[in-house]
């Protein structure tokens, strides 16, 4: 018991108050989660709430200025359902493969609200993207010619941006994306000759996109950056062919967790950003103004929901198993980009509190010791039977996992 203790007053994971409890039962999507269980009819399952979706979009809405338009990056959740919705109730899709362009057309997207980044695209991706007429935001010197030769001598100009690597640092963010040397966009200061040459041709010229990073939590980070950003697009406005008309800011804002990290407070950003507008509606007048979210509006909105199979005891320790792991929930499990190990938010959904809690260890069915979902968690006691769920698993969750290691059944994923 005195462990319990000691562990309840470590830093504590944000409270996931995007869903309900009610009989001790965690809800999702208006009922709560042991129907949907048996309504799936099988564990593990993703199931992702769209009213939390659209709640992430609002929030946004009322904290930017109009003027900024919301994409959703797909590569974050890519589920067809789920692009489908927030298709509907953003202005547009970022994509990162032709893949993920059939996917957002068949969404309903209109081709002038996607654009499609990413280094390294096939000729198939470029030849993808020019015939359905999306933005395509270039990479490189190299693949600006390529798209070019793709459609010499035929009456088109695919419409391109030129993805910029800027000359400054998104500070503290997770993953960084940009500054330095990286595979991702054009430096900075090569820009201005990439753009010389841009207007000789055959090519619609549309404006920069300008990502710096990932995941960023700290509100003074990311207002330096946009700020940044603003000012390079000012600065390599001045060597474009023709006037600027789009404007991709990146995105980066974060989600808590880990224990310790609390959400975004919106409102200094949107300050920021209105005073940003202000000066855009007179260095680049006219230009459309987008931010891309992946995470933001996808993570908060998903749950993971496994089964716990076995409970032993191993030299002191308990041990939950279940039927889900890392194959199905690889960011979960510590191993898409942690460098040290912290647990996601869990809690037992069939019984969320109880007299009786214990330290466990939730891991899954796989034969390596990677496989960790919870390490020395706090939970009610659970048994098999019981279900286990891993919140803010709406984003990066199913198809960044290696789905098909060890061979298990993948699980459903339901949008509710
Ligand atoms: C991955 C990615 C995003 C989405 O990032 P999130 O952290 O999920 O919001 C946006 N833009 C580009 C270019 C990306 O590569």
């Amino acid at each position: 018991m005195s462990k319990i203790k000691s562990m309840a007053e470590t830093p504590k994971h944000a409270p996931m108050n995007q869903f309900e409890v009610a009989d001790n039962c965690l809800r999702i999507g208006g009922q709560p989660l042991v129907d949907l269980a048996r309504q799936v009819g099988n564990t593990p399952f993703y199931a992702y709430d769209r009213t939390v979706m659209r709640s992430q979009v609002e929030q946004l809405r009322a904290a930017l200025p109009a003027e900024i338009h919301l994409h959703y990056a797909m590569k974050a959740n890519p589920m067809p359902e789920v692009v489908r919705y927030l298709a509907g109730i953003t202005e547009g899709l970022d994509v990162a493969s032709a893949g993920e362009l059939k996917v957002a057309l068949e969404a309903g997207a209109k081709p002038a609200n996607i654009s499609f980044a990413g280094p390294g695209k096939s000729d198939a991706d470029l030849q993808a993207a020019v015939d359905s007429g999306v933005i395509i935001n270039m990479e490189s010197n190299a693949e600006m010619l390529r798209i070019a030769a793709l459609v010499e001598g035929q009456p088109i100009r695919p419409r391109v941006a030129i993805r910029i690597n800027p000359d400054f640092e998104l500070k503290s963010a997770g993953m960084k994306m940009g500054s330095g040397p990286k595979p991702f966009g054009v430096d900075a200061e090569c820009v201005p000759a990439m753009l010389e040459t841009l207007g000789t041709l055959p090519l619609e010229f549309m404006g920069f996109h300008i990502f710096s990073g990932s995941q960023n939590l700290r509100e003074q980070a990311i207002i330096e950056a946009q700020t940044k950003t603003f000012e390079l697009a000012f600065r390599l406005a001045q060597f474009a062919p023709s006037p600027v008309r789009w404007l991709n800011i990146g995105g980066g804002l974060g989600v808590p967790y880990f224990p310790g990290e609390q959400r975004l407070d919106l409102a200094s950003i949107g300050a920021n950003l209105s005073s940003l507008i202000e000066t855009a509606q007179e260095k680049l007048p006219g230009a459309e103004i987008v931010m891309e979210l992946g995470r933001y509006l996808a993570a908060e909105a998903g749950i993971y929901v496994c089964e716990v199979v076995d409970r032993k005891v191993s030299r002191g320790q308990t041990f939950l198993i279940t039927n889900g792991g890392l194959h199905h929930h690889l960011a979960a499990s510590g191993n898409f980009g942690q460098i040290i190990r912290k647990n996601y938010p869990l809690c037992l959904g069939n019984r969320i509190s109880a007299d009786e809690l214990e330290v466990v260890n939730v891991v899954g069915p796989l034969c390596t010791p990677l496989d960790v979902l919870g390490n020395k968690v706090i939970l009610p006691r659970a048994g098999p039977g019981d279900l286990i769920v891993v919140f803010q698993s709406g984003a990066y969750g199913f198809s960044a996992s290696p789905k098909d290691f060890l061979s298990h059944p993948h699980p459903t994923e339901i949008l509710l």
